[in-house]
């Protein structure tokens, strides 16, 4: 008679052909099907306790998203303004759908728009870090129509399902930041007589995903091809913010700025507009004379910008944010035991020689870095308890720096 054990209760197959049997009060189940349990169990969890549900009395007000953002960023203060509303709206639109309801409220999708080195992302990825939706960052650069070497417009979709576990109702709820959309812009006002692979035709499929359609996305990302399986998205409920540094555009807001002040009001006007800051003049026409097309100029509702980062605006990012260079390597260290202080002057230092090597807020990083370097090297090993850095100890270790090493990280 069969004894409790010499077969799994689950695959039937017998002791000898399995690498262990785990012996139950009525069964027994192998090694095979007790993992394949396990990975059951652990799908099932995550269904239930979703990381990304949403709870009604969380849903953080347009100010305390702003709040937020202001523990991190700099400035920036309308640009904030706008994505905080967005994203407040977002989260209602998506409660509401659980109401039934005549009103459907449309989405607003957002572009911003500024020089590089300003925000753009980190204001993006801050964004990320209080909400209970899936997040993803895609880079527009990489993305080409389909039948070119590069990604697929779908690879956008396959990056926030991957944020979100595979959790299609997740995504579908998601928001995707699209860096660097100025770089699909079509090459010239005209529409393309040549065929424009990394220009219109991007925008055309992006198009696809900004109004709202069920798009089959392939799981892994990369090519599409015939043997993968897809994973249908509705990306209806999608919300997208697109960022740029539309490098030029100023000349094209000058002009229209220029063209329509003519006259006698002429004269009142241009003495109101600040020259040094035109993008935030910026209207949808100017992307328009950029070259993005029509359809999804319209399907990006809200436009704003950031302002260029100047000399006060370097010093405080430096020191000021949650997370700030300064802190990050006061951390550093003190996690080696050294107490480490900075002179104020240093930090003045620091922000010239951002200034002066054109290198922006990236570069202010790479400043402290030179600077620091030769103490991380050797303070772990010395045993030395505290580092005061002085302007001269800060001169003479950037000095000693390459310079032209110094990136933009
Ligand atoms: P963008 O996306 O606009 O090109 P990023 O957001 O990537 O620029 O900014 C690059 C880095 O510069 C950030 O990681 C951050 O350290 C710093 N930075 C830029 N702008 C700000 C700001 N307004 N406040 C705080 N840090 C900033």
């Amino acid at each position: 008679m069969a004894k409790i054990g010499d077969t799994c209760t689950f695959c039937g197959r017998s002791r000898r052909e399995v690498d262990l049997m785990i012996n139950g009060i009525s069964g027994a189940i192998c090694n095979d099907c007790a993992r394949q349990a396990y990975e059951i169990v652990k799908e099932q969890m995550k269904h239930q306790k979703s990381s990304f549900e949403m709870d009604r009395s969380e849903l953080p007000k347009p100010e305390d998203i702003k709040a937020f953002l202001d523990q991190y960023i700099i400035g920036q203060d309308d640009a904030k303004r706008y994505l905080s509303v967005s994203v407040y709206n977002h989260y209602k639109r998506l409660l509401q759908e659980k109401t039934s309801d005549d009103v459907e409220i449309e989405k607003s999708n957002i572009i911003m728009v500024g020089t590089t080195g300003t925000g753009k992302t980190l204001m993006a990825r801050t964004i990320a870090k209080l909400l209970h939706v899936p997040f993803a960052i895609v880079d527009a650069t990489v993305l080409t129509q389909a039948g070119y070497v590069g990604e697929d417009i779908e690879s956008i979709l396959t990056r926030l399902l991957q944020a979100a576990d595979y959790d299609v109702d997740a995504a579908e709820r998601g928001i995707v930041f699209i860096d660097e959309i100025d770089k699909i812009a079509r090459k010239g006002d005209n529409p393309s007589i040549t065929r424009d692979v990394s220009g219109e035709g991007v925008q055309q499929g992006l198009l696809k995903l900004l109004e709202g359609s069920v798009v089959n996305v392939p799981p892994q990302g990369g090519r599409k091809h015939p043997e993968q399986k897809m994973i249908p998205v509705d990306t209806k409920n999608i919300l997208f913010i697109c960022g740029g540094a539309f490098d030029g555009i100023e000349k094209k807001i000058a002009q229209r700025l220029n063209t329509r002040v003519v006259g006698y009001a002429a004269a009142k006007d241009t003495a109101q507009v600040d020259k040094n800051n035109l993008l935030k003049y910026i209207t949808p026409a100017d992307l328009k004379s950029f070259g993005l097309i029509p359809e999804i100029i319209g399907r990006l509702p809200i436009l704003t910008y950031l302002n260029p980062l100047d000399r006060t605006a370097l010093r405080r990012i430096l020191t000021e944010p949650k997370n700030s260079i300064i802190k990050q390597y006061v951390k550093l260290f003190a996690m080696d035991g050294i107490e480490l202080s900075f002179d104020e002057d240093v930090f003045e230092f620091i922000v010239d020689k951002a200034l002066e090597f054109k290198l922006g807020a990236r570069g202010l990083r790479s400043i402290v870095e030179a600077i620091m370097m030769d103490a991380m090297f050797t303070m772990p090993t010395t045993g030395e308890k505290t580092l005061h850095v002085t302007l001269a100890y800060a001169k003479e270790q950037f000095e000693k720096a390459d310079v032209n090493r110094l990136q933009v990280s």
